[in-house]
This record gives structure tokens, sequence and C-alpha cells, in this order.
């Protein structure tokens, strides 16, 4: 394991999802970096292992990173985590492996849960070709970004927060009100839950549903018809 970077998947709710290779890599490297110790750490008790956590997040990103690479070039190992799911992916992760490339370090993915590959998998909607937007902006920008995913033809996936879910669905009724949606919320939780409809649909629907949790919008490709 000596001289490695691990980037590995973490569960995005359901600790059943945790597999073997996850647990081993997390259990035999010298160090982890985390977004936040304190949940690492509980996803660490639960696998009876004791590591050393480095804070590893959007604002210590930068600091830490020559500190990381050091370690590691000197003949550690190290495991990139986020809070869950798989780092990197609207979660900080890219520049430290980029910078580990760029030292010829090598960089080992141990795949697991992604809250977008999963909700696409499952929303019934065309997958050969889609756009990962992540969170469009909240404010400045948002408006922009609305108007070219109207123009956009695929497949579209969105994470959006419990503040704005509301917001995004009337938003979608305005730029997008033709386009089918799933709105995924708390995958892989105990209250998982699919909403499947029209934008307009939604917005009516919502009044009798739970708006709390985590969400993934998956907005079908242009033209696309239920039931074809
Ligand atoms: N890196 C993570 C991944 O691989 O999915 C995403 C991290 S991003 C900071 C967090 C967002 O992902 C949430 O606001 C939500 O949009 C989505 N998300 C994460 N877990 C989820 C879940 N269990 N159910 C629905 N959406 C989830």
């Amino acid at each position: 394991m000596k001289n490695k970077l691990y980037i590995v998947a973490t569960p995005i709710g359901n600790l059943g999802d945790i597999s073997k290779r996850i647990a081993d890599t997390l259990s035999e490297v010298d160090f982890i970096c985390c977004e936040d110790t304190r949940v690492t750490g509980n996803l660490l008790k639960h696998l009876k292992i004791t590591k050393e956590l480095i804070s590893f997040n959007a604002k210590s990103e930068t600091k830490k990173i020559g500190y990381v690479i050091e370690r590691i070039k000197k003949g550690e190992s190290c495991a990139l985590v986020s809070d869950a799911g798989t780092p990197g992916i609207s979660d900080p992760g890219i520049r430290l492996v980029n910078t580990a490339i760029n030292e010829f370090i090598e960089v080992v993915g141990i795949p697991g849960p992604n809250a977008a590959i999963l909700a696409l998998s499952i929303s019934g909607l065309p997958t050969e070709s889609f756009v990962f937007e992540g969170f469009i902006p909240q404010k400045k920008g948002r408006q922009k970004k609305l108007k070219e995913l109207a123009e956009e033809k695929r497949t579209i996936i969105l994470y959006e927060s419990v503040y704005r879910i509301e917001k995004l669905l009337n938003e979608l009724s305005e730029y997008m009100p033709e386009r089918f949606v799933v709105v995924c919320r708390e995958l892989t939780k105990k209250f998982e839950e699919y909403w499947r409809g029209f934008p307009s649909q939604l917005i009516d629907e919502m009044e009798s549903k739970t708006v709390k949790g985590e969400f993934v919008v998956v907005i079908a490709s242009l033209g696309w018809k239920e039931k074809e």
C-alpha cells in the first residue's frame, strides 16, 4: 500500500453499503483525509477502526495538499473520503488527485455509493447520455444556468438542498414545464422515496409530502415521453 492515494467512496445513508474493499482500505491505510472528522469518526467507529484523521475540506484543502503529498511521497498511504458518497463529486478532492498525479503518485479508486448515479439508475429516464450539473448557482447565475439547461437535450442530474427544492421545482415549471422529472429523496435511507411527474404536478403534490432530507433531481431528456 506504500506511496498510494486511495479515493474511497462511503455510504450516502445506509451503512450496509460499505463493501469489504472499502472497509479493508480504510483499515489498512496509514491515515485518512476527510471533510468532517466527526462524520468519518462515526463511520470508523462503526467499522471498529482506529485511524489518524486529517481534516481536509473546501476551506483547508489548499493549505493541506502539500503536507499530505509529502507524507505519501515519504512512504505512507492515504485514503481520501468525503462526508458521504464519492469524493470529488460536488465534494473536495479533485485538486489533491491532480497534484498526486503530477507528483507521480499512484491514485487508486475504491468505488461505492454516489447519489447522482444511483438516482439516474432508478429514475427510469434515458441513461445513454446525460449531464451532471451538481448544485446550480444559488443566486447569481441561477437564471442563466436554468435557461441553458432548458436547451440541454440529454437527461440532466442536479443536486439540490432542502432549502431550495421547492424553488427549483417552481423554476423547472417555468423554464421546462414539458420535461418529466424524478425527484429522489433520502436515497438508501429509511424515508427514501421518489416523486415522479411534470414540475407543476410535483409542486401540487408537495403539499402532502415531507420536504426534508437530501434530494437528487433527474430531468428527462428533451422530448422524452412516459411509457415510451
Ligand atoms: N459526493 C456525494 C456523492 O457522491 O453523491 C455528493 C455530495 S454533495 C455535497 C451532497 C448532495 O448530494 C446532497 O445535497 C444531495 O443533493 C445529494 N445526496 C447525497 N446523499 C443523498 C441521499 N442519500 N439521497 C438523496 N440525495 C443525496
